[in-house]
């Protein structure tokens, strides 16, 4: 990192994770496509060095640890990785290792773009609406694991805690068996995810920012991540941006007519209109209404639903890529967003698509965009050629079914 921009050699070493089950048939595919592409695209002036890094299974089968200490200090010190699905280690140790990454290396944004690829089966009447950028915190919230289970002296010490110290006992319907968990959302992990999400929709030319959020009933923690999330923006990128908060004060001071001709007057001047969404009416409006979005910043397990259920309407997990990225170190994981499908595992048959358009997001990352496009031009042409793998193949009529490694070559013919 050069005073905050990722400073790429042409032959930079990239550090990947093979991952378990279907992992090791989707990383050749993608390794394959995103090798020819850079290739094709540079003729040769540019080359990834691919080193391997151990995790999951394999870590363990060779190691005796899943997530062993080498892994983190690689991907730390090469700042820009690559991995496949893990399987998560079944009762004791590392929760997740995913999470696990995700706190070692404070990768405060899970980037998950959502768009749909012309023929793709989808279940909704006008996929090609969907076409949105999901920025979701990434180490806070309810997910940051503090849980206590029911029945334990840790959730009966914080139940006492709570009606005694706090007053608030009688909020606990059944203390003598409810488990607990603590939701942490600050001040600082709002406002960075927030002015991540802002600072690339002002690079990307995109119209809104919308701050999802459950704030009409956790009023300080989800309440409190749209409140400072407004604040940052106004404080510090002034007026480039135009703020719903910004539309109320003018509504209260001089009336709707004057709020919404200044709206009006910030969209003429292409000024970043930043509004916010109630998350329960938002994931109708993916439904309802997707083209009215194209930037969201939200909570951890806000995101969470929101991307799976974001990413059904464009064709599944099998093709939905995604990052975890923190943007003032450089570090950024990208991976696929499915799991290991152990029963598919070897086979040759699932779709590679999602790890291989993480390796797209991760060219991006590096400023190679000429390979990215490439790429997603090629993988386009051959799912409206309708030479597809089984997933794709099982909702298509008149399809051709292909493997994991044929659709990879598919595409490279394509390049
Ligand atoms: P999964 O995503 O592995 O599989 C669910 C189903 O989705 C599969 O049976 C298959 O039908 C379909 N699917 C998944 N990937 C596909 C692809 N590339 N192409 C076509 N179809 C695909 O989810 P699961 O069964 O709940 O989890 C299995 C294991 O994976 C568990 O150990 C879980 O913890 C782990 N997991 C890891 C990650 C990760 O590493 N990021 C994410 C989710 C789950």
């Amino acid at each position: 990192m050069d005073n905050g921009k990722l400073n790429v050699p042409d032959c930079p070493i990239i550090p990947f994770i093979e991952g378990d089950g279907i992992g090791p048939d989707v990383w050749s595919a993608s390794k394959m496509v995103i090798d020819a592409a850079v290739e094709k695209v540079y003729n040769g002036t540019r080359k990834i060095e691919w080193k391997e890094m151990l995790a999951g299974e394999k870590a363990f089968n060779a190691t005796g640890e899943w997530l062993p200490a080498d892994t983190l200090k690689t991907a730390s010190e090469y700042l820009v990785s690559i991995k496949g699905p893990l399987t998560t280690p079944v009762g004791g140790g590392i929760r997740s290792l995913n999470v696990a990454m995700r706190q070692e290396l404070d990768l405060y944004v899970c980037l998950r773009p959502v768009k749909w690829y012309k023929g793709v089966p989808s279940p909704v009447v006008k996929p090609e609406n969907v076409n949105f950028v999901i920025f979701r915190e990434n180490t806070e919230d309810i997910y940051a694991g503090i849980e206590f289970e029911a029945g334990s002296d840790k959730a009966k010490k914080m139940y006492e805690f709570i009606a005694n110290e706090m007053g608030q006992g009688k909020k606990v319907r059944f203390p003598e068996t409810s488990a607990f968990g603590i939701k942490p959302v600050s001040k600082e992990g709002s406002e960075r995810l927030v002015r991540s999400a802002i600072e690339y929709a002002l690079e990307h030319k995109l119209p809104t920012v919308s701050i999802v959020h459950k704030g009409n009933i956790m009023k300080f923690t989800e309440g409190g991540f749209k409140i400072w999330g407004y604040e940052m923006a106004e404080r510090e990128f002034g007026d480039k941006i135009f703020t719903w908060g910004q539309w109320e004060a003018a509504k209260k001071a001089s009336g709707e007519e004057h709020a919404n001709t200044l709206l009006k007057n910030a969209q003429a001047a292409g000024k970043l209109i930043i509004n916010d969404v109630i998350a329960d009416n938002f994931l109708q409006q993916i439904l309802l209404a997707p083209q009215d979005y194209s930037v969201i910043a939200t909570l951890n397990l806000n995101g969470d639903y929101i991307s799976d259920a974001a990413a059904a309407a464009v064709g599944g997990i099998g093709i939905s890529p995604g990052a975890n990225i923190n943007y003032k170190t450089g570090h950024a994981v990208f991976e696929a967003t499915h799991g290991t499908a152990p029963r598919f595992a070897n086979t040759d048959t699932m779709n590679p698509s999602s790890l291989l358009l993480s390796g797209v997001m991760m060219l991006e990352y590096m400023g190679w965009t000429e390979a990215a496009r490439a790429i997603e031009k090629a993988m386009a042409e051959a799912i409206m050629r309708k030479r597809v793998t089984v997933d794709f193949y099982n909702l298509m009529h008149d399809a051709t079914l292909l493997k994991t490694s044929e659709f990879a070559l598919e595409i490279i013919k394509n390049l």
